[in-house]
């Protein structure tokens, strides 16, 4: 009885070295994936192919009822409000609404410090001239957004003054610098290393921050939370934790729907710094239209 289950164990060995072997070739299994056109994360049930890897357009979600309107943004993830500055920041939430209050005063070393303030620095010889009258001051803002923010049926043009409220505590502005005066080559060399500088409101970000050793608080071509905008999206830096890199699916206020470093897995729209320079190497935070309802920054 020795032979036959020697053979037998030959065979079985045999056997398992083959499967290991086909195992190894065949490095991919086929999955389905479904259209989703309107970019919401949920796809169409009724439109899908199968391949390895997710082909650009289409998810494994199979439930959009109705794969040309967006029907969910996802709700913002509460972790992102771990990153804001809370000496400046406090962040309350209340049933379906979040409240974000500031006192506008950044944690990080600027040029528009009063001398006196520890978090000073001299300016740049390159940009002193240029830079704008006043001093950091505390200047309140308050916004109420939704938990869970959607789009609205047509865009929104931002407007002068607050837009958002950077995670440093200080406001978000957009392009321009007056009514119709769009920021210039002369204003913007009158930026900080934080992209910001003073107006008559106060201290506020207009730009990317420069890649210099003092920026650890605003994004420089990462992944960085920038901070919630005035429709209750947020704003991270010009590249998204999903992919480690710029993303390639950006609508055309520079949203996507995806997972971020704070949603665990969770995908929900939000915007992102749109990897374009603006004036010279100078890159906006935010200069095009809002896609969902905007609140007043107050
Ligand atoms: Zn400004
Ligand atoms: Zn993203």
């Amino acid at each position: 009885m020795k032979v036959p289950s020697l053979l037998t164990l030959v065979f079985v060995v045999s056997s398992l070295l083959f499967s290991s072997c086909a195992s190894d070739e065949e490095t991919c299994t086929e999955t389905t994936w479904y259209q989703d056109s309107d970019g919401d994360g949920l796809g169409n049930p009724s439109v899908s192919t199968t391949s390895c890897t997710q082909p650009s357009g289409y998810v494994a979600d199979s439930n959009d009822d109705d794969d040309s309107i967006a029907t969910s943004t996802g709700s913002t993830p509460v972790a992102a409000f771990d990153d804001f500055n809370e000496d400046a920041v406090t962040v309350s939430f209340d049933g379906d609404e979040i409240t974000i209050e500031s006192n506008g005063l950044p944690n990080h070393t600027s040029p528009y410090w009063s001398e006196s303030n520890s978090l000073y620095i001299a300016p740049s010889v390159a940009n002193e001239s240029q830079m704008s009258p006043g001093t950091i001051s505390s200047t309140s803002y308050t916004l109420t957004v939704q938990a869970t923010p959607e789009k609205a049926s047509s865009t929104s043009a931002t407007g002068l003054g607050a837009i958002g409220i950077a995670v440093t505590g200080a406001p978000i502005f957009n392009d321009e610098e007056g009514p119709n005066i769009a920021l210039s080559a002369n204003v913007a060399s009158g930026f900080d290393y934080a992209g910001a500088h003073m107006g008559p409101t106060g201290y506020h970000y207009h730009l990317e921050a420069s890649n210099v050793t003092e920026n650890t608080t605003l994004s420089y071509d990462d992944e960085k939370l920038v901070g919630i905008l005035q429709d209750g999206f947020l704003l991270y830096g010009r590249k998204c934790d999903a992919t480690s890199d710029h993303p390639s699916d950006l609508d055309a206020s520079g949203g996507h729907i995806a997972a971020t470093q704070h949603s665990d897995g969770e995908e929900f729209y939000h915007y992102h710094i749109i990897n374009e320079t603006y004036i010279g190497s100078y890159i906006l935070l935010f200069g095009v239209d809002l896609q969902g309802t905007p609140n007043t920054i107050m």
